[in-house]
């Protein structure tokens, strides 16, 4: 046998999809197209519960209801409070055979605006935020900004609230200094090159003019709050009954000249979200009931009632077996889930943070990653292998272009994602997504080849 043959009969490496498969390409192209319409529609998880029940909808889904008898094929839909959401078509198989569960999260690291917000200083007014999930506070100067959220009013009314995303319409900012006065500011360390309490958002500068030449402390913030009012009907005291999300007000876009990649806000995780979303709608009889979770709050730990590490998936599991008159524990115990989120891309910008035979890298497909955590794995769910052979295994019968990762070198730093509150359910689970460069940025950037390949891979698990 010469060394070639030998070579590839024994040794593996993954393929560069655009090297070995490149009619993928018109294909990703046209599957992102949709995606970037879903992300310049969902910026917040309100947004992608509202743009995801639209879209589901239209794909036959209806809320569920315990009075339905369920048959197979039959697809429908929890809201949990607005902010995560599940959907599901039932299996041909019952409950108990197992669930194929699918959960990815919908928030995404943002300037979320503090109960007291507006200020004035210097004749600017300005809102005031804290900061949600892992950011790198100084990338957060001079983006444009757009608001989005929910205001309630002292009537119980909730106010809806998008502003800075419309041709025309105003944005925000937070400032930085110039080079020029930037001596001492740019000897301070890199995290602390904007500081949390440094992220002021301008919006506005005119102060409010009385009919008479009355003099009043805070005219700027005055008109800022008059304008609010006269948009939405809100006062000042109406931001403590309110959740604000301050997020990148442009819209997704194509990167590179090929335009191979998406950049875009918001893409971990909503890149996972969409592409199971888009899978359970086109997965008609499958032999197992699919359960697709759109979780919110991921990015602080899956905290509240609205993450997954709340009783929300276990108590819709409930749901379902009461209505297939299943047996609760064992189908948790014979179900398998992905748990989808995105992974650390390689880049070679910054290669000596990656280990470069385990990292994921764009353009070869969703990313396996068998463990996140730090240091020895701590807070990782580190899949067994059966699980790991069981997912491999139909990827590869389906064609699905995948490779596995590594959230970087031993010891540079770790992560976690939602599979370990799903394991605490006592189901088996990977986590599985896309890398992404420039992850948590107000712009991240992820390969259209291998969105598409993730998708794939999804549909391939419901089918
Ligand atoms: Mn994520
Ligand atoms: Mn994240």
């Amino acid at each position: 046998m010469s060394a070639k043959e030998l070579q590839k009969e024994l040794l593996w490496e993954t393929p560069h999809i655009a090297k070995e498969a490149p009619e993928q390409r018109a294909e990703a192209e046209a599957f992102c197209e949709g995606y970037k319409d879903f992300l310049n529609k969902g910026k917040t998880e309100r947004e992608c519960v509202k743009t995801a029940i639209a879209m589901l909808t239209g794909a036959g889904y209806r809320e569920f209801d315990e009075t339905v008898s369920y048959q197979p094929g039959d697809k429908v839909y929890w809201n949990n409070r607005g902010k995560a959401l599940v959907a599901a078509t039932f299996g041909t198989v019952g409950p108990e055979e197992g669930l194929r569960m699918n959960g990815a999260h919908i928030d995404s690291p943002r300037l979320d605006l503090k109960p007291n917000p507006l200020f004035e200083k210097g004749d600017i007014a300005y809102l005031k935020p804290h900061y949600y999930g892992g950011i790198r506070k100084y990338q957060w100067g001079t983006v444009p900004l757009a608001m989005h959220g929910v205001i309630g009013k002292k009537n119980g009314e909730i106010v809806e609230i998008t502003l800075g995303e419309n041709e025309g319409e105003p944005q925000f900012c937070v400032t930085d200094l110039l080079p020029h006065l930037a001596a001492d500011q740019n000897a301070r360390k890199l995290g602390e090159g904007l500081k949390g309490e440094e992220l002021n958002i301008i919006i506005g500068s005119i102060p409010y003019m009385g009919e008479e030449d009355e003099k009043i402390k805070e005219p700027v913030k005055l008109m800022a709050m008059k304008l609010l009012n006269e948009k939405y009907g809100i006062t000042e005291k109406d931001f403590t009954r309110a959740e604000i999300e301050m997020v990148p007000a442009y819209k997704a876009a194509d990167i590179g000249l090929d335009r191979s990649l998406v950049g875009a806000y918001g893409q971990d995780d909503r890149v996972c979200a969409y592409t199971a979303l888009m899978a359970d709608m086109a997965t008609k009889s499958p032999v197992h009931t699919t359960l697709t979770i759109l979780a919110d709050k991921e990015e602080i730990g899956s905290t509240g009632n609205t993450g997954l590490d709340s009783s929300f998936v276990l108590h819709i599991v409930e749901d379902i077996c009461a209505n297939q008159n299943a047996n609760v524990r064992k189908t948790l115990r014979n179900s398998v889930c992905l748990s989808s989120d995105v992974n650390a891309a390689y880049d070679p910008t910054f290669a000596s943070v990656y280990e470069e035979r385990n990292a994921s890298y764009i353009n070869k497909g969703c990313v396996l990653t068998k463990y996140t955590g730090s240091r020895g794995k701590s807070g990782s769910n580190d899949a067994s292998a059966e699980t790991m052979t069981k997912v491999i295994n139909l990827m590869d019968e389906n064609g699905v272009y995948w490779q596995t990762g590594e959230l970087g070198a031993v010891d540079v730093g770790g992560g976690g994602t939602i599979a370990k509150f799903v394991a605490e359910m006592d189901v088996d689970v990977v986590d599985l997504g896309v890398p992404i460069l420039s992850m948590h940025a107000p712009f991240e950037l992820a390969s259209k080849l291998d969105v598409y390949n993730t998708y794939k891979a999804f549909c391939a698990f419901y089918k």
